[in-house]
């Protein structure tokens, strides 16, 4: 029996929440064995986020987790709270795109919800489950080839991620002769024990319920989150490199566009609401 894979979706309300989901349940249903773990970041579940996995025909598991005060994002919280005034809605996309660069660096983002799927799977499998973790962020974009890639992962596997850290692909540099990885390409603060982004790695189940403890965390700065957990996991020599030698690349860290919604906004004001 192939290892299951469990990927794990932070998620939060936003206008392109539904679309993203709806794109990434469709990759999710063509993979086999696969478990996918979504994790609101709110109060409560939503029933936007509950309809849309009783739809799918995935495994899954649903839970919500709010991210605390001090680390919640302020240019999230409600989109439909601006009023018909389109000076005032510039001074909020001003003020949004102030907290937007704030957070890159000070708020870390799924801290909680990916902690909340650690959490449950060390609660519901046993060393007996075969299984692979992978933090598959709702907006990314993925290959179908990179969950093959990452099925047998041993401990930790890695591979390269398009379009992050300002390039248009990091990725592991490979001793040719040892197969291991011995450097990075990455050019954003190279320094990072693992200058990787979160789309880049996957972690055996066995692995993540042996170091019980590896968990992520606010006290570390913005693009550190991936060092921060990989320390806790592993040494470098330990990578497992993927994809044909970190070559392909199979995933990209894509980011989508807020979009314009000035017109709604405006109905909105007179309290006529609509959902997409
Ligand atoms: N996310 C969340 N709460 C937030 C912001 C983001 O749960 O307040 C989720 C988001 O849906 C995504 C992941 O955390 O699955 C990473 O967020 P994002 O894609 O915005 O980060 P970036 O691409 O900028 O690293
Ligand atoms: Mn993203």
């Amino acid at each position: 029996e192939a290892p299951v894979i469990y990927a794990v979706t932070p998620t939060y309300a936003r206008p392109v929440q539904k679309a993203e989901l709806t794109r990434l349940s469709q990759t999710l249903m063509h993979v086999s064995n696969l478990h996918w773990i979504v994790i609101e970041d709110a109060v409560k579940k939503s029933s936007l986020v509950e309809n849309l996995l009783a739809r799918t025909n995935l495994n899954h598991t649903h839970l919500f987790v709010q991210t605390p005060v001090p680390y919640r994002r302020k240019g999230s919280v409600n989109y439909s709270i601006t009023n018909n005034c389109d000076f005032f809605i510039t001074n909020i996309i001003m003020i949004s795109m102030f907290f937007n660069l704030f957070s890159f660096f000070f708020q870390p983002r799924g801290v909680e919800q990916r902690n909340a799927a650690l959490r449950w799977l060390r609660k519901n499998k046993t060393m007996n489950d075969k299984g692979v973790v992978y933090f598959a962020d709702d907006d990314n974009s993925y290959s179908l080839q990179v969950f093959d890639e990452m099925r047998y992962t041993k401990e930790v596997s890695v591979w390269p991620v398009g379009l992050v850290g300002g390039l248009m692909v990091e990725k592991p540099i490979l001793n040719l002769t040892t197969g291991k990885v011995v450097g990075w390409n990455s050019a954003w603060r190279p320094d990072r024990p693992f200058p990787i982004d979160m789309a880049g790695f996957a972690i055996s189940l066995q692995h993540i319920l042996k170091k019980s403890k590896a968990y992520f965390a606010y006290n570390v700065s913005g693009g550190f989150q991936e060092s921060h957990i990989l320390q806790q996991l592993t040494v470098r020599e330990n990578l497992e490199p993927k994809a044909d030698n970190c070559t392909q690349v199979l995933v990209w860290h894509t980011r989508t566009e807020g979009p314009r919604l000035t017109e709604e906004n405006k109905l909105i004001a007179r309290g006529i609401h609509s959902d997409v």
